[in-house]
């Protein structure tokens, strides 16, 4: 992973064999950032994304391998618990050129994955909504 700040944004590169949920919140960790909004594209081999089923308050999760292009990754940077919180939404094209996706679970990196991370002044954080079953922002 490399990434280089310039201005209010910071450049991405996570590469091959990496995972990279854990490496967008190492970025956030070593720059402090609190607050922002993050987007990029790349390929991943092998990634899990979630549905949420709103009846029973759980992730519905399913995983893919096999090369697969990340056509968007799109979220935000929050905290939770003093903890820098992600919450990414991501979109694959498979080798049909269908586009699946949902909320992202983990992906590693079979390519690369070319990512902007939107730095926003202050601090917003997450509590549970226990009628929802999510951490929802705290505004
Ligand atoms: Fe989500």
């Amino acid at each position: 992973m490399k990434y280089k700040r310039c201005g209010t944004r910071v450049f991405v590169r996570i590469d091959k064999g990496e995972e990279l949920i854990e490496n967008l919140k190492a970025i956030c960790k070593e720059l402090n950032i609190t607050l922002g909004s993050i987007c990029g594209i790349g390929a991943t081999d092998k990634v899990t994304v979630g549905l949420m089923n709103t009846k029973t308050k759980k992730y519905q999760s399913k995983e893919f391998t096999g090369d697969h292009e990340i056509t968007s990754v799109l979220g935000n940077v929050t905290t939770m618990n003093g903890e820098v919180y992600l919450h990414l939404h991501i979109t694959l094209g498979n080798v049909e050129h269908k586009i699946i996706g949902g909320h992202l679970t983990s992906a590693v990196i079979s390519a690369t994955f070319e990512g902007i991370i939107d730095i926003i002044e202050g601090q917003i954080t997450r509590e549970y909504h226990d009628e929802v079953g999510l951490n929802l922002l705290r505004l």
